[in-house]
């Protein structure tokens, strides 16, 4: 599934489609309709938070501490799914914590797995609002030789309309609680089996589990969720349970300036940047959030980004669209921006969608602009198309929620699997 698609998915890119695109509003609204559940799940609560539940259910303050700490062991590094699996706890503490809360993750309705080994799961997650239909996300595993990457959604849908994304159109938009966002890594664990063990290595050794790395790259501006997200990453990073490194965790904006400096501050994981353009103008049509924070102004939030250095660049995504932004012109004015900043540039060869109105590039012309920036002396892999089969590609992500007709899903599913 190296190959990028030619036919199939040379849609015709129209000009009126475009304008009305570049015309469309720059964001939806988010629904504010989630409610807690009457037994609220643990996961996704700070210690903090959690030594208030404890308090909450009666728990003498004496114990709360020890009580967190054995919570969090069995939540995030052993993974048990029942308070009567923790067994280093109490009968009577388990029986009471049974009655007022559970450590339910997002309900898995779907399960696909690509001839790439890629894995997609559909997840349900409670609308809130009686008579609602759920609301559904989708989350990614990406097993490569050396690590295995999980792409994580940060909300129902996107806000934003980027006009080559899929996630762009779906109407449907929420934020995702940390709890949602944590338990899409609990729940890849679970159907990976890779938690650890009684006896098995110790906790905080991502490089040996399956899911060693994070990518906040599925569907949703995280940016836009910013609290969740941060509070859920610091779930993550966390020694003592999941134990996933910062370094290992990389989170993707299409350039909410005001919350890259925090994103710095507050959470300190890698940042990648859509770019995607390189002139205000077009970048306007592609990321139309660039109306509010042109290039100039992200890049300089790049520049001030606490850690970038050459050991720990900043990503700089860069979707391939045939005829749009691939030109060797194009590859010169990108470099010629990111002087100064430690930067790698990732070219995502376009992802086509029913109704979608580019094009991918040809081959030869990524390579070209490859070798262009490469030359440059920046490091500019292709990323290689995984799991298009099962449509879990970048910008292939859209929840069945807004369900796809039959034909949409075979026409797509032919474009995808075109080489
Ligand atoms: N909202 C965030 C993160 C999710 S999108 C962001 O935009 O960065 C993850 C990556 O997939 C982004 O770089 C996005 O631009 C890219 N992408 C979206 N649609 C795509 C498509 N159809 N083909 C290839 N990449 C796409
Ligand atoms: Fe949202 Fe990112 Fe898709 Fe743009 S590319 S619509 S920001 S998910």
């Amino acid at each position: 599934m190296t190959q990028i698609s030619t036919e199939a998915n040379a849609l015709p890119r129209r000009a009126s489609e475009n304008l009305a695109r570049a015309n469309a509003p720059l964001e939806k609204v988010a629904l504010e309709s989630y409610v807690a559940l009457a037994q609220p799940s643990l996961i996704g609560l700070s210690r903090a938070e959690l030594t208030d539940k404890l308090a909450g259910i009666g728990v003498p303050p004496a114990q709360r501490k020890m009580r967190v700490q054995q919570l969090w062991h069995w939540m995030y590094v052993r993974g048990v799914q029942d308070f009567d699996a923790m067994t280093t706890i109490s009968k009577e503490m388990r029986a009471e914590l049974a009655r007022h809360f559970t450590v339910a993750r997002p309900e898995v309705v779907a399960e696909q797995i690509s001839n790439d080994g890629t894995r997609k799961w559909l997840l349900r997650l409670p609308s809130g609002l009686a008579g609602e239909k759920a609301h559904e996300v989708e989350c990614v595993y990406i097993p490569e030789t050396d690590r295995g990457t999980l792409c994580v959604s940060s909300q129902v849908g996107c806000t934003l309309n980027c006009s080559f994304c899929h996630t762009g159109t779906q109407r449907l938009v929420r934020n995702l609680t940390a709890g949602e966002i944590v338990g899409q890594i609990m729940v890849a664990r679970d159907r990976l089996g890779d938690w650890v063990s009684s006896g098995s290595a110790p906790q905080g050794e991502s490089a040996r589990r399956l899911v060693s790395n994070i990518v906040m790259m599925g569907m949703g501006e995280p940016l836009y969720n910013f609290d969740a997200v941060r509070d859920a990453l610091l779930i993550v990073a966390d020694g003592d349970g999941i134990g996933i490194s910062k370094r290992r965790i990389t989170l993707s904006t299409s350039g909410v300036v005001p919350n890259i400096a925090r994103t710095g501050a507050e959470i300190g994981v890698s940042l990648a940047i859509s770019l995607h353009a390189v002139r205000d103008e077009l970048r306007d049509e592609l990321v139309p959030l660039n109306r509010k924070y042109p290039i100039a102004e992200l890049l300089q939030a790049c520049r001030d980004y606490p850690g970038a250095s050459n050991a720990r660049r900043i990503t700089f995504e860069y979707v391939m669209l045939k005829g749009v932004n691939d030109s060797l012109d194009d590859a010169k004015l990108l470099v010629k921006l990111l002087k100064g900043i430690p930067a790698k540039i990732n070219l995502i060869p376009f992802n086509p969608w029913p109704g979608s109105v580019y094009e991918c590039s040809d081959w030869e012309q990524i390579e070209k602009f490859s070798e262009y920036v490469f030359n440059a002396g920046y490091s500019s892999p292709v990323r290689t198309p995984r799991g298009r089969d099962i449509l879990a590609a970048c910008g292939q992500l859209k929840s069945e929620t807004e369900k796809l007709s039959a034909r949409e899903r075979q026409a797509l599913r032919a474009m995808a699997m075109t080489d």
